[in-house]
């Protein structure tokens, strides 16, 4: 591998990209950016600030008027937002299920890659997750994957995290919005979660996250096809 390199995990809600992410980036000595992070932190923002958020004026708004922040704490990206910590609060469901309104919007979605290639910037080796990371934040990435799974499998997988946040949610309410998620994510018209052409594909339905890693390390080490 190079001295200096990106690799980027995209995939739909719920297939393991961030544990998946963080552990692979520990495995290499690389940082791990979370974009998803970024989307929900503005998504947070602009709810306590009452803005409409059918609104790209007001969303563009707070955007400007709001100084993002984020860095690492252990293996995860906090998030601060005014200087206050919004690390937890990223990740409530009632974020979970605007932060579409966000995501939708060509000018933040310009200023969050830019803010996604400015961290990438500052170090070496990053492994960067999230919808868009292979097809538009990072064409050239050494490596890219894209990570999918069975939505039954998804939903169950959300709902042992959410359980351990102290949150009930059957699985079919939980499956009804993934799908949904995924259907707006996927039909954007800006940064659509999609697979780069030179994406490799792992299906993580029936193995463990730490079974994808070792797959993608395999890959990476050169004991499979794949990249450049
Ligand atoms: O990955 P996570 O579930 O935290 O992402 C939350 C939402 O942020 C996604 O459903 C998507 O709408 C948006 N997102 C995005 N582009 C990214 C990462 C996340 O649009 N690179």
């Amino acid at each position: 591998m190079q001295k200096s390199w990106v690799i980027t995990i995209d995939g739909p809600a719920g297939s393991g990209k961030s544990t998946v992410a963080q552990m692979l980036a520990a495995r290499l000595g690389a940082v791990f950016l979370d974009t998803g992070a970024m989307y929900r932190a503005v998504t947070a923002a602009a709810m306590e600030r009452g803005a409409d958020l059918d609104d790209a004026q007001s969303l563009q708004e707070v955007m400007e008027t709001t100084e993002f922040h984020f860095e690492h704490k252990g293996p995860l990206l906090r998030a601060l937002v005014d200087g206050r910590d919004f690390t937890d609060r990223i990740r409530d469901p009632e974020v979970t299920e605007k932060v579409r309104h966000v995501a939708g919007q060509p000018l933040l979605r310009e200023r969050l890659v830019q803010m996604q290639r400015d961290f990438a910037a500052r170090f070496p080796k990053v492994v960067a997750e999230g919808r868009d990371q292979g097809t538009v934040v990072f064409p050239q990435a050494q490596w890219k994957f894209f990570l999918e799974a069975d939505v039954a499998e998804r939903a169950r997988r959300r709902q042992k995290d959410l359980a351990a946040a102290g949150r009930q949610i059957t699985q079919k309410e939980l499956e009804s919005q993934i799908l949904s998620r995924d259907n707006s994510d996927r039909h954007r018209q800006v940064g659509p979660l999609a697979a780069a052409a030179d994406a490799i594909h792992i299906d993580s339905t029936s193995i463990s996250a730490q079974q994808v890693v070792e797959k993608m390390l395999q890959i990476i080490h050169g004991e499979k096809h794949g990249g450049n």
